[in-house]
């Protein structure tokens, strides 16, 4: 199936895979290898692409509606992203998809370390923080000027994060004292800014789990070096320790949310922006097998015309079908759709999944090829696993749809 684009989609699609294709591409290698940091290319990516302008204005939108006390529904944003771009709302879902789309196709890494300082954090602070929050730590976010990490998984605290949290906070006069440590935080290593989830611990009005604005800089608080680990090598991982971290309360997010609902509503966001890279991954394995199934001869003629490569390539070919669907359901229905939760996580649960299996059977097709760095599809396998992981496990999202959808 090849999406039908217009004119404007045509463009956008063009214009993103040339950037990343051109701009980001060739700094990969270093990335992975840990020479090279991705902020500043973000910071090229967001003046190339004009992302400042778009990001700024869909703050604007938000605070409004926040400020009328109406939560920002889907048509707001689109209608947000049309105003900045010129577009109309059914291009404006097209390309908020296709943008995670065409950088997870170049880089995973990279666009996991934007998407938790530009949508977890950035996005979190824009969606419930206070005016002042807002100006003072999701602007310099969003204009990439600084970075930024979300912090709720612990040691011992990772499928279970609310209940197994021990991070707490502590109220004393206008402060409050953060202890605790975290673990796995994207972007931790260097992270100008942090949201970090604690048990407060003299009980709150909303819940006992409270995100806070934590500044690098503060006395207590302290980092890892980047973590080793199987993929996603581009994007630095890493621990986060707090002792004794004194936190000014107005930093306590929106001066405190409803626990269940933010955390609930920051797991689907993430989960909806990982889907789509597993679909971008799929996406760019499925094409590099075809082009090298069709090119590779063996016995005298291409292995394309082999039934048994037909017969793996149709079944990524499956996957990557479905996925499609998923991931540009809103844009395919030319109007936002309201998805439930059970919905997200079984699309989360798919789209990984699939993700990993396209990208291990284009290694099979490639053979010893696919097993060397130069042909990419080794990487992209990779850090296709961590999204069966990060978000919540592929156990996590059974268990939210099992009680999303049995219980009464
Ligand atoms: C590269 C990377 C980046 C990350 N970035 C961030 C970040 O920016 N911020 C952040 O807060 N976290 C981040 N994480 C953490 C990630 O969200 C957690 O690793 C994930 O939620 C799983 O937690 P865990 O690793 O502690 O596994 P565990 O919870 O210990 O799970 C171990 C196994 O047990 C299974 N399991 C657990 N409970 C149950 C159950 N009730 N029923 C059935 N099976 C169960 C799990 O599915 C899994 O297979 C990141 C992780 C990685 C690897």
């Amino acid at each position: 199936m090849e999406l039908e684009l217009n004119d404007t989609e045509r463009m956008l699609r063009d214009t993103f895979r040339d950037f990343f294709t051109r701009e980001i591409e060739p700094h990969v290698p270093a990335m992975e290898h840990g020479e090279l940091l991705p902020y500043d290319l973000m910071r090229d990516m967001h003046r190339t692409l004009g992302l400042d302008a778009m990001l700024s204005s869909a703050g604007g939108r938000r605070e409004r509606a926040r400020d009328a006390d109406a939560s920002p529904d889907a048509d707001a944003d689109a209608g947000t992203d049309a105003g900045a771009f010129g577009l109309d709302a059914n291009a404006a879902r097209y390309a908020r998809t296709t943008f995670t789309v065409e950088m997870a196709r170049v880089s995973p890494s990279f666009t996991l370390s934007y998407g938790a300082s530009v949508g977890l954090f950035a996005g979190n602070v824009l969606g419930k923080g206070t005016a002042e929050q807002i100006e003072r730590f999701a602007r310099p976010v969003l204009r990439i000027e600084k970075i930024g990490a979300w912090g709720l998984t612990e040691p011992g605290a990772g499928s279970d994060a609310l209940r197994g949290m021990r991070t707490t906070a502590r109220r004393d006069g206008d402060q409050y004292l953060l202890n605790g440590s975290k673990t796995f935080i994207t972007n931790a290593p260097y992270a100008d800014v942090f949201l970090i989830y604690a048990r407060v611990s003299d009980g709150s009005e909303h819940g006992a789990i409270q995100p806070f604005i934590v500044e690098r800089g503060t006395p207590g608080l302290s980092t890892g070096p980047p973590m080793k680990k199987m993929g996603m090598r581009g994007s630095p991982t890493g621990e986060v320790f707090l002792d004794d971290v004194r936190v000014p309360a107005n930093q306590l997010l929106g001066g405190g949310v409803g626990e269940r609902d933010h955390v609930k509503a920051s797991l689907a966001v993430e989960r909806g922006g990982l889907s789509v890279m597993s679909y971008g991954i799929a996406e760019r394995c499925f094409e590099i097998a075809r082009d090298y199934a069709r090119e590779r001869r063996q016995f005298g003629q291409p292995i394309a015309n082999f039934q048994l490569v037909q017969g793996r390539l149709a079944r990524m070919y499956v996957a990557l079908s479905n996925c499609r669907r998923i991931v540009y359901a809103d844009w395919l229905a030319g109007r936002p759709l309201k998805e439930s939760l059970a919905d997200v996580c079984a699309g989360k649960l798919y789209c990984a999944e699939m993700g990993t299996f396209v990208a291990f059977e284009a290694i099979h097709v490639l053979a010893g090829n696919g097993y060397m760095e130069e042909y990419v599809v080794e990487r992209l396998a990779r850090d296709a696993k961590l999204i069966e992981l990060g978000g919540g496990t592929t156990e996590m999202q059974i268990l939210t749809m099992a009680r999303e959808l049995l219980l009464v």
